[in-house]
C-alpha cells in the first residue's frame, strides 16, 4: 500500500485524532509494508534511553545477548511441559555451575522468596499451601545487622521474622528451634561475621544458608565461589551482567532445597511462587545467557570497557580543568570500571547533577550518575555506536558551560 493510499484509508475512519488534525500514527497503519519497520517505541511514545547508569531495574536492567534472543525466538513456536523444562534446564545449569541442583527464578528477588519458602516448608504440601500464615511460632531468619537490604521484603513475605545479629557469638546465640535459614548479603559494605564463620556456625546447627550475590559478576569465578565455600543456596540475577532476561535469575545449591523451592513455585497454583512466573522462553534464555557468559572472553570484554573510557576521555580533552578518572567500586557488586568526570565549577559553570539532567533531557536521552562532585559514566552497557554519541553530548554540555 502506498503511503498516500494509507492516508486516504485513514481519512475515512472516524478517528478523533483526525478531526482535530493531530499527528496520526501513520507508520503503525502501514505495518506489513516491507519498507516500513514497525517502531514500538514510537507507537507507544516511549523514549528509548542510553544507559550510563548500570544494570538497574528502573532502567530495564541490561540488554539481552543475541544468543538469548535467539533462544527466546527459537523456542517461542512450541509448547513444553513446564515441569520437564524447569528440571532439565536446572540439571544443565547445575552441571555448568558445578553444584547439586539449580532452577531458573523470577530474578534474584524471586529466588530469595523461593529459598526462604523452601527452608520453611521442605516438601510438606500442607505447609506450602498455608504459607505465609503457618500455625505456631513464626519462623526466623538470621541476618547480620549490616546485611539488611532493600530486597529483604522478599524474605519477609514468607511470614518470617528477621533476627538481626552482630558477630559470630550473637549469631550462635540467636539460633533456636524456630530458625529456618541464615541469609547472607554478599555485597554488604561490612560483615561482622565472615563468609567462612557464617557458613560454619550455620552448618554446626544444621541451618541452611542463602547467599544473595545478585550483582556479583564479574569476575566469572564468583559463579562458583560461594557453593564451594559451603553456602547451601546461592542466587544471581539473570538480568544484570549475565545479560539474560531481566525477569529471570538463578537459584542453585543443595538438591533437597531446590526440590522444595520448586514445589513452592509455579506452575503449582496454590503456592507462594505462583505469581513469580518465568515463561518458557526466558528459562531457555537464562540457560543460553549463562552458557554464553561462561564461554565469553572476559579479559577482552574488560579491555573494551577500558577502551571506551579512554575514547570518551580523549574526546573531552579540550575542556578546561577537566579530569577523567577510571573508577572501580570498592565492594564485590558491580565490580567493573566506570569513569568519573570532574571539573572546576568556577571555570565550567555547571554542577555534575545539572550536567546529568541535561544529558537525560537531551536527545537522545542519556541516563548518567552524579556523585561526590563528579559525573559518573557507566560504559559497560553501551553499544559500540553509542560511545561516540555519549562523548559528544557530554562535550557539548560542558563546552556550553565554560566561563570565558
Ligand atoms: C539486583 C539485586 C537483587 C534483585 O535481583 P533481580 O534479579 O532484579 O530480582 C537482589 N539482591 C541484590 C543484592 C541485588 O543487587
Amino acid at each position: 500500500m502506498k503511503r498516500r493510499d494509507a492516508i486516504k484509508k485513514l481519512s475515512v475512519l472516524p478517528l478523533a485524532g483526525a478531526a482535530i488534525g493531530s499527528t496520526l500514527p501513520i507508520g503503525s497503519c502501514t505495518t506489513g509494508h516491507a519498507a516500513e519497520k514497525r517502531d514500538l517505541f514510537k507507537e507507544l511514545d516511549v523514549t528509548p534511553v542510553i544507559n550510563c547508569r548500570g544494570t538497574i531495574t528502573i532502567l530495564s536492567g541490561s540488554l539481552m545477548l543475541p544468543e538469548v534472543m535467539e533462544a527466546i525466538n527459537q523456542t517461542s513456536e512450541q509448547f513444553v511441559d513446564m515441569f520437564e523444562l524447569q528440571d532439565k534446564a536446572g540439571e544443565k545449569i547445575a552441571e555448568m555451575l558445578r553444584c547439586e541442583a539449580a532452577m531458573v527464578t523470577s530474578g534474584a528477588a524471586g529466588a530469595m522468596t523461593l529459598a526462604t519458602a523452601a527452608t520453611i516448608t521442605g516438601t510438606d504440601r500442607e505447609k506450602i499451601r498455608l504459607l505465609p500464615n503457618l500455625p505456631g511460632p513464626r519462623p526466623e531468619v538470621i541476618i547480620q545487622k549490616t546485611h539488611r537490604l532493600g530486597f529483604d521484603h522478599q524474605i519477609r513475605n514468607c511470614g518470617v521474622t528477621l533476627v538481626e545479629v552482630e558477630g559470630p557469638a550473637e549469631m550462635e546465640q540467636a539460633i533456636n528451634s524456630n530458625t529456618v535459614m541464615a541469609f547472607f548479603f554478599n555485597a554488604a559494605r561490612s560483615h561482622s561475621i565472615s563468609h567462612e564463620d557464617f557458613v560454619a556456625i550455620a552448618r554446626k546447627h544444621n541451618i541452611p544458608t542463602l547467599n544473595d550475590a545478585a550483582a556479583d559478576v564479574p569476575p566469572v569465578e564468583n559463579l562458583f565461589k560461594y557453593q564451594e565455600m559451603g553456602f547451601d543456596l546461592v542466587t544471581f540475577s539473570g538480568g544484570k551482567m549475565l545479560h539474560g532476561p531481566q525477569s529471570a535469575g538463578l537459584l542453585f545449591g543443595r538438591k533437597d532445597l531446590i526440590e522444595a523451592a520448586k514445589l513452592n513455585n509455579n506452575p503449582y497454583g496454590d503456592s507462594i511462587g505462583r505469581g513469580m512466573k518465568v515463561n518458557k522462553e526466558e528459562i531457555f534464555g537464562m540457560y543460553a545467557a549463562l552458557k554464553a557468559y561462561l564461554e565469553k572472553d572476559h579479559e577482552k570484554e574488560w579491555q573494551e570497557w577500558l577502551d571506551r573510557i579512554t575514547y570518551i576521555g580523549d574526546r573531552l580533552a579540550g575542556i578546561p580543568t577537566l579530569t577523567c578518572e577510571t573508577v572501580l567500586p570498592a565492594g564485590v557488586a558491580n565490580a567493573f570500571p566506570s569513569m568519573d568526570i570532574s571539573w572546576d565549577q568556577g571555570r565550567v559553570r555547571i554542577t555534575p547533577q545539572d550536567a546529568a539532567g541535561a544529558l537525560r533531557t537531551g536527545t537522545p536521552s542519556i541516563h548518567a550518575g552524579s556523585r561526590d562532585g563528579a559525573l559518573n559514566i557507566q560504559v559497560i552497557l553501551l553499544k559500540p555506536e553509542w560511545v561516540d554519541i555519549v562523548a559528544g553530548r557530554i562535550k557539548e554540555i560542558l563546552e556550553q558551560a565554560v566561563y570565558v
